[in-house]
Order: C-alpha cells, then structure tokens, then sequence
C-alpha cells in the first residue's frame, strides 16, 4: 500500500466529513442512512395512496417522509444525533401503529424492519422498551380484528425478533467495549498506551471549563540501557511492570497513568496544581528509589512537571513536561523538576 493511500481516501470521504472537518460519529451516519434508506421504501407507497386518494394513509407517508428528510439535514449540519434517533423511532413506531390501524393487518410486515432499525441507533434497552410499548398498543389495535391464533403468532414473531435483535445488539455493545479498552492499553504494563494519553489530553484541552485543574507529570526510568544490557530484556520487562504497579498504589484512582514509550510513564494529576503535582512527583520518585523494581540493583527515576494550562494545547504541556524532564536528567538524574507556571519563561 503506497503511502499516500490514506490521504486519498480522506479526501474522498472528506464531504462526508462534519463542521470543521470533525470526523463523523458511526451512530449519526447510521442514523442518516436509516433516514435516507426509508425515503424511498415509503415514498412510492405515499404516492400510491395519494392516486387512489386515501388521503389519511397518503399523509401517515409524507409526514414520514418529510420528517426522515428534516432529519439529514439536521443531523448532517449539527452533528446532534442522539435526540434525532429517539425521535425517529418514535415516530416511526406510531407512524407504523396509524398505518396498521387504518389498513389492517396485511401491513403488520412493516412493524419488522422498524423495530429492528431501532436497535441501529438506540441503546438496546431503550429500543426494547419503545418495541414492547408499540407491540402492546398493536395488540390492542388487532385484536378485535384478528383471530386469536392469528394476533398470537404476530405476537409471538415480533417478540422473538426483539428478543434476538435485543441479544444481537447488546452483545455488540460489549465487544465493542472491550475492543476500546484493548486499544487502548499497553500490553505490557496494563496503564493506559499513548493513544489512551492523547486521547485524554485533547479531550481535557476541548473541556471548556474543567471542573479540576490537572497537571502533567513525564517519568523516565535512569540508565536504563544499561540494566538491559546487564541483567536482559525481560528483567528489564519486569521491572516496567513493577514501576506500574508502584505508581498505581501512590496515586489517587481520579489520576491517571499512561506508558508514553519505551521506559516513560506519564501521569495526569487530575485536581492537581503544580505544587500538589511537584509533591506527587517527589513522592514516586522516593518510593521508586526506595522500593525493590530488580533485585540487585537499585533503579531510579527522573520526572518533569508542567501544568495544563487551558490556554495551550497538549503538545505544549508535553513539550514543557519533557523539557523538565531533561532538565531533571541533566541534574544528575533521580531528580524531578517543575515548569514554572508561566509557559513563556522556564
Ligand atoms: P537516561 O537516564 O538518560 O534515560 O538513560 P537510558 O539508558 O534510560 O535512556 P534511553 O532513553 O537512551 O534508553 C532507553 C532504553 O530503554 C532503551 C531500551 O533498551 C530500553 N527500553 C525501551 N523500551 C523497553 C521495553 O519495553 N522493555 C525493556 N526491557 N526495555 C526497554
Ligand atoms: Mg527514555
Ligand atoms: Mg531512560
């Protein structure tokens, strides 16, 4: 694959692309393409009732239509998908019950795929709940229509979709959980991967009013080249390991612990300050040089401080944070060394 694949396809895809070239949640594309598929599966009907001038039906359709039209445009300009979904499945659901009400039962087909859709773009229990409401009010609107083995098997047909598409899509959900979290784990250690730590950085960055200040805390191991080249690489492995483990147990569970690179760590200190970030910083860098991470041979660490400052973006929190950080090495390592708050000076 050439390099300059991927860009190509960005470009292609770009129009699909939201305000300001966001990249477009799954949720609302599959939202649009629901809204989009049900345009032309009704609209043929609507004109059909219109011709045969069953004026009520014809409306039921049109008022769909433009409904699932209104909603592109929405969700294509805002982005705001989750309210839409909620609204479209309930309009479609009582769209469907007026349609069966007023033609009768030959077309309960519809209610299948309306209530599958629902689990596209809902969370499962909530599709469920608004499938078990509608199915309940369609008894209600069959049964004086139907035989009783009739309205049953309906009955029985469109619980068991539920049923599946329920199971179908809570299942789904899970792994696509867990394939998340997997993502963004490293491997070795189990802290959060340098995806985890952009991740966060740019989503505090876009956090308009944090509710805690937080600061940036970038640990490196001390020659530690030379304990791999003493001792091999999966001692070497293992004292990574134990690192993590140390850091877990000497900050609160609202910090968070990241695997930067090879032997550096970073932590957000969530609530943090620089001076409660410095005596974080001083605290694990005692326990490290205190603690047992190999036998046999002491091991150190140096750490940098910066404060994220709402004014500047991540990359300059890591710059400074980095930048201490030489500076605590070029101190003579097992050392730790805080950015003045100020991002023009230090
Ligand atoms: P300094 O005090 O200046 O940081 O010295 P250093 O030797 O630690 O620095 P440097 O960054 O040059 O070397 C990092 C070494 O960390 C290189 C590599 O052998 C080791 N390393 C990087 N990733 C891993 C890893 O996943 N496992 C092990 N065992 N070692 C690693
Ligand atoms: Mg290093
Ligand atoms: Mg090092």
């Amino acid at each position: 694959m050439s390099a300059s694949e991927p860009a190509s396809k960005r470009r292609r895809w770009r129009w699909l692309a939201g305000a300001g070239g966001r990249q477009r949640r799954q949720e609302e594309v599959i939202l649009m393409m629901l809204c989009a598929l049900s345009i032309p599966s009704i609209l043929p009907f609507g004109i059909y009732r219109l011709l045969q001038g069953s004026w009520i039906s014809a409306a039921v359709d049109m008022a769909l239509v433009i409904a699932m039209s209104a909603v592109i445009v929405d969700v294509w300009r805002t982005g705001r998908y989750q309210t839409a979904s909620l609204w479209v499945t309930i309009f479609y659901s009582a769209g469907m019950l007026v349609t069966v009400y007023l033609r009768g039962v030959s077309l309960v087909y519809w209610v299948y795929p309306t209530m599958i859709a629902a689990y596209f773009v809902l969370r499962p229990s909530v599709a469920l709940t608004i499938n078990s409401v509608s199915l309940a009010v369609m008894v209600v609107v069959l049964v004086a229509k139907l035989e009783v083995v009739n309205l049953a098997t309906i009955v029985v047909t469109i619980a068991l979709i539920n049923l599946f598409a329920y199971i179908f899509a809570y299942r789904t959900g899970l792994q696509n959980k867990e394939l998340h979290t997997a993502v963004e784990l490293d491997f070795l250690t189990a802290v959060g991967n340098r995806r985890a730590l952009d991740r966060r950085l740019s989503e505090y960055a876009q956090e308009r009013r944090p509710q805690l200040e937080s600061s940036l805390l970038l640990l490196d191991l001390d020659h530690f080249k030379l304990i791999n080249d003493q001792y091999g690489h999966a001692a070497g492995d293992k004292a990574l390991v134990r690192l993590a483990e140390l850091m877990r147990r000497h900050t609160r569970s609202s910090d968070r612990i990241f695997r930067y690179g090879g032997e550096e760590f970073a932590i957000i200190a969530t609530g943090a300050g620089l001076n409660a970030a410095a005596s974080l910083a001083e605290g694990l860098r005692a326990a490290v040089a205190a603690a047992t991470l190999m036998e046999g041979h002491p091991i150190t660490i140096s750490i940098g401080v910066a404060y994220m400052d709402k004014d500047r973006e991540p990359a300059d929190w890591l710059a400074q944070a980095d930048k201490m950080l030489y500076a605590a090495k070029q101190a003579g390592r097992n050392a730790v060394r805080v950015a003045e708050s100020s991002y023009g000076g230090a």
